[in-house]
């Protein structure tokens, strides 16, 4: 699995002329060699990939890094003064490294040093195209994250809070396996509703109100993300024309996504359809991100979304409407681009769902 992921940065590097790419992003780590820990960084080169770690992580490296990857301990060993003077001995000439993802003190060291030269996005761009392992573990991730917001939304009612909620997502997606959830869950009712980050609070569920969940599980080391806005004891047919916009808008966008379309005409879809309604100035955030190791990654279906979508791609498809001070409803689904369309991963209908 780790191979053809390895061979593509190789032949990265001999096309672009370099020995080695320190790489040094913990998600492009796990892509590359299957670590999950915290601490660890990898040297990949066609003369022999590291693993290189502390005493803490060696015992996961025997776990899970794959053999491709020799190790090299650390353990109290300086990367600037001592390590990377020691590749340079072994005949690195030139070694890149992700400058987007060191810190900016070691960033300008190693800016400073002969032979190292900064690359940004090598790994990510390897990452937005999904294999057939990476879409089973995502639609694992997503099959968890519907089975757990079927049961938590059904224990809606207005004696309850938004917290007793997220805190059943928490607890569920630990017993059932997840690694916990991907991102701190979304439970918002009434006017917390019309906040797209809410978050989630002490309060009451406000009854003929939307309550919007936005969750995402992480399960073996890729990540679900699935917003649903579903009504607590009534969906007046106020809410129920501002529901029935946003979901039109997210099914265009969905009949909408294929290769070659760049994220920003995908957003543009939903956007036109919402502003054409009415309700442009109510849709203040992107359509949609890529999601996978990380729960959001590229490519981005945003207004500055300049990728074009190629077969593989997993993005997020999630227009909203917020109305301040009232409520606000949003919808998503994960879709993979296939070869002249898209597929939606989710299962769950969108239909109008009254709760409590
Ligand atoms: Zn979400
Ligand atoms: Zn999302």
């Amino acid at each position: 699995m780790y191979s053809p992921r390895i061979d593509r940065i190789h032949a990265r590097l001999e096309a672009e002329g370099l020995d080695a790419l320190l790489v040094t992003s913990l998600p492009n780590i796990r892509y590359l060699s299957g670590f999950s820990g915290s601490t660890g960084m990898l040297l990949v080169t066609p003369r022999g990939n590291r693993f290189i770690s502390d005493f803490r992580y060696h015992e996961q490296y025997k776990q899970e890094v794959d053999q491709a990857y020799e190790l090299l301990d650390n353990t109290g060993r300086e990367l600037v003064k001592e390590l990377l003077p020691v590749f340079i001995g072994e005949g690195f000439k030139r070694i890149a490294y992700e400058s987007d993802h060191v810190s900016g003190t070691m960033g300008s060291k190693l800016a400073a040093m002969e032979g190292l030269t900064p690359t940004t996005g090598w790994v990510e761009e390897l990452r937005m195209v999904k294999d057939a392992q990476e879409l089973a573990a995502i639609e694992a991730a997503i099959r968890l994250n519907e089975e757990i917001f079927s049961e938590v939304s059904a224990l809606a009612s207005a004696d309850i809070t938004e917290a007793d909620l997220a805190a059943e997502i928490e607890y569920r997606a630990l017993k059932k396996g997840a690694s916990g959830s991907s991102f701190r869950p979304i439970v918002a009712s009434g006017p917390n509703s019309a906040k797209p980050h809410a978050g989630f609070s002490q309060q009451r569920l406000v009854p003929g109100t939307p309550l919007t969940f936005d969750m995402g599980m992480r399960l073996n080391g890729y990540c679900s993300d699935m917003t649903r806005t579903v009504f607590l004891g009534e969906c007046t047919p106020q809410w129920r024309r501002v529901y029935d916009i946003v979901r039109e808008a997210k099914d265009r966008a969905a009949d909408a996504i294929k290769p070659g379309l760049t994220g920003k005409e995908v957003d543009a879809v939903a956007r036109g359809y919402i502003t054409e309604q009415g309700h442009g100035e109510h849709f203040g955030h992107g359509l949609g991100h890529g999601i996978g190791i990380e729960v959001h990654e590229g490519p981005r279906l945003a207004k500055v979304g300049l990728t074009e979508l190629k077969l593989g791609h997993v993005v997020t498809n999630e227009p909203g409407i917020y109305l301040p001070g009232e409520g606000g409803i949003r919808i998503e689904d994960i879709f993979v681009v296939t070869e002249d369309g898209a597929r939606n991963m989710n299962n769950l209908p969108t239909d109008v769902v009254v709760v409590g």
